[in-house]
């Protein structure tokens, strides 16, 4: 795979930044998109636009066509044994309240247990408080390794006979490290529980076999892979699917309405009410399409690899403290650099042509455990080079020439 090649699909990188190449390292908030996304969003607008599910003319049966083919080509990307299985949402967020909200609620009691971490997105954390709150279960947090990871024997000291749900991240948006997943899927089984991961920086930066993990939902966001905003999938083992009770309720959804009551259509559209996001669906499926052409496998090794790469050169950096873990990570790099505040960063590199990312990256908690104010976030990606990695460090050098020159 050659970075480079790839880069000339994404017509946003010739667009200059102040006159400057566009370094754009704020990938786990949002991917750029390939020439081949856009003109399928155009292709479907300009040529097959019509409701789906319902239409007999030619448009609603060849856009319903390029809807299911869509989710027929999410099933492949995750191994997902049938494509009855692949919800299509509005992202990560909205699948991960999907599942609190018409799964959680539905088999927490009181006393119950969701164990989940401090080192969740807030997507992955407040609908889990919610939950908890309604059905009066608690929370139960993994203890983190000091470098903020999760290890099978943290789950294994907190996860009991009590615990209903366990919700843990595939690859923090923070550290980005890799969560063990299919180890903790058995400790979690073992007890009876059930396993819901946020993939939604997982999907997009290594390959996703749910089968193999054994998770039991696993959710990821579309425009973090490429593909459109606004479109997400929620994958569900067929028989906790089949238990979770529909959170929005209207057309698309229903098999039969009468005046006092109505039945559901068979999955998965019984969890898809109202018009879905019907040119989203087909812009990932062409996402996907992009992405496995290049190879998961490769874009995990070159990510990796780039990020091995830019550890390195931010260590010549004096006073630059990364996040998390040193090794065995992908994509992310988390930092404080001396005592720059991650915003005057961010504007100085944005000067330079060069996007990152400042602030808590929705994960106030985990700030907090590391006793942390607010960092600065590089992410990297499949069109990153070693170049772009260059412009980083120069970047950063540059802000603390002017930093040091101010004091
Ligand atoms: N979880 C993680 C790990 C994320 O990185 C994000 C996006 N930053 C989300 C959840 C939420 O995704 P979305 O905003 O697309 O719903």
């Amino acid at each position: 795979m050659n970075p480079h090649e790839v880069k000339q699909c994404f017509p946003i990188m010739n667009v200059p930044i102040y006159g400057k190449r566009l370094v754009y390292l704020d990938n786990a908030a949002t991917a750029q998109k390939p020439v081949q996304v856009i003109e399928a969003l155009e292709a479907f607008y300009r040529m097959a636009n019509a409701n789906v599910h319902r239409g007999v003319h030619y448009l609603g049966a060849k856009a319903t066509d390029m809807y299911e083919a869509a989710r027929e080509k999410v099933r492949a990307f995750i191994r997902a044994s049938e494509a009855a299985e692949i919800v299509f949402t509005r992202g990560t967020t909205s699948a991960l309240n999907l599942i609190a909200s018409g799964y959680g609620r539905l088999v927490l009691c009181e006393g119950d247990e969701i164990v989940i971490s401090l080192a969740e997105h807030h997507s992955n954390l407040i609908p889990w408080e919610q939950a908890a709150k309604a059905a009066g279960a608690t929370l139960k947090f993994i203890p983190l390794q000091e470098d903020g990871t999760i290890t099978p024997e943290a789950v294994r000291s907190v996860v009991t006979p009590r615990t209903k749900i366990a919700a843990l991240h595939h690859i923090s948006n923070v550290l980005g490290d890799v969560v063990p997943l299919r180890e903790i899927a058995g400790i979690v089984h073992a007890h009876g529980g059930v396993l819901v991961v946020d993939g939604a920086q997982g999907a997009p930066h290594s390959p996703v076999d749910v089968g193999q993990m054994d998770c039991d939902f696993y959710v990821f966001s579309g425009h973090k892979m490429c593909g459109p905003t606004g479109i997400g999938v929620l994958y569900g083992k067929r028989p906790l699917l089949e238990q979770l009770v529909p959170v929005e309720y209207g057309g698309e959804m229903v098999e039969s309405v009468d005046a006092e009551w109505a039945s559901w259509k068979e999955l998965p559209y019984r969890l898809e009410a109202g018009t879905p996001l019907i040119a989203g669906a087909i812009g990932l499926g062409a996402a996907i399409d992009f992405l496995a052409q290049i190879g998961m496998e490769k874009i995990e090794r070159h990510d990796r690899r780039l990020v091995g790469y830019a550890l390195e050169r931010l260590q010549e950096l004096k006073e630059c403290k990364v996040l998390g873990p040193l090794r065995h990570r992908t994509s992310i790099l988390t930092f404080q650099l001396g005592e720059i505040h991650p915003h005057d960063l961010a504007t100085v590199l944005d000067a330079e042509g060069i996007a990152i990312r400042a602030g808590y990256h929705c994960a106030q908690p985990l700030a907090k455990w590391f006793g942390q104010a607010a960092t600065a976030r590089a992410s990297l990606y499949l069109y990153n080079t070693e170049e772009d990695v260059d412009a980083l460090i120069l970047g950063l050098k540059k802000a603390q020439d002017l930093f040091r020159r101010n004091k």
